[in-house]
């Protein structure tokens, strides 16, 4: 892979999205949002015939899965086949589905394949990619990566700040049990061996981001 890839997870509300949005845009980069397929593979599940929870460790996923992902942090769009799930794949149906989807062994393998086939033909300099298992997985040969992580309390009202203040306990039970059901099949609390930790549970958004670039501009200098 001859692009600079940088490998970004961290839990959910942690703001590993909006962070690795900016900080691509900022260098002019590609950004890949990886949580985007298992949600639109969930709504798949729920909408499409053919995708049964039961059927997917069976079905040839690259072939009938006809998915296609925007890697421009300035124009952000989810696509199966011919329909625009930008905003579906943010519904609260998927969100509670989509650990169950997430934990499927095939469908993990074939999210790494189908990851690392997007990140070799986006076309950039470089490209930001952010999960739950890049940093151990999907890219763990890559020059950068980082955990993204915050306390709870933080995450929990970051999350409901999104979404806005009268569904906040709802919000905050659903982060919760998604992040602890995503725990047991993948560990994106703490750091792998090489992994380097940024806890922005005491800083704001862009700090966050020129945390992240700053951990960019050391390893590119070094190369
Ligand atoms: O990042 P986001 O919250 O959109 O991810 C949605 C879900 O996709 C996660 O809760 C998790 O179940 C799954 N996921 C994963 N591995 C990744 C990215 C997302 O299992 N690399």
């Amino acid at each position: 892979m001859s692009l600079f890839a940088v490998a970004i997870d961290g839990p959910a509300g942690s703001g590993k999205s909006s962070v690795s949005k900016q900080a691509a845009r900022e260098l002019g980069w590609g950004y890949l949002d990886t949580g985007a397929a298992y949600r639109a593979l969930t709504w798949a599940v729920q909408h499409l015939d053919g995708f049964d929870l039961e059927a997917l460790a069976e079905i040839n996923l690259p072939e009938v899965f006809e998915y296609d992902i925007s890697t421009d942090p300035d124009n952000y769009w989810v696509r199966v086949g011919e329909r625009d799930l930008t905003e579906a794949i943010r519904s609260t149906e998927v969100a509670e589905a989509v650990s169950s989807v997430a934990r499927i062994p095939a469908v993990r393998s074939y999210m790494k394949w189908l990851t690392r086939s997007i990140v070799e033909g986006c076309g950039e300099p470089g490209i930001i990619v952010e999960g739950r298992d890049i940093t151990t997985v999907v890219l763990p040969d890559a020059p950068i990566r980082l955990l993204l992580t915050a306390s709870e309390e933080v995450r929990l009202r970051r999350r409901s700040a999104e979404i806005g203040a009268a569904e906040t306990s709802q919000v905050q039970k659903q982060v919760s049990q998604r992040d602890a059901s995503d725990a047991k099949v993948v560990d994106f609390m703490n750091p792998a061996d090489g992994v380097t930790l940024i806890d922005s549970s005491d800083l704001n958004f862009e700090q966050t981001v020129a945390a992240v670039l700053e951990q960019i501009a050391a390893a590119t200098k070094k190369d």
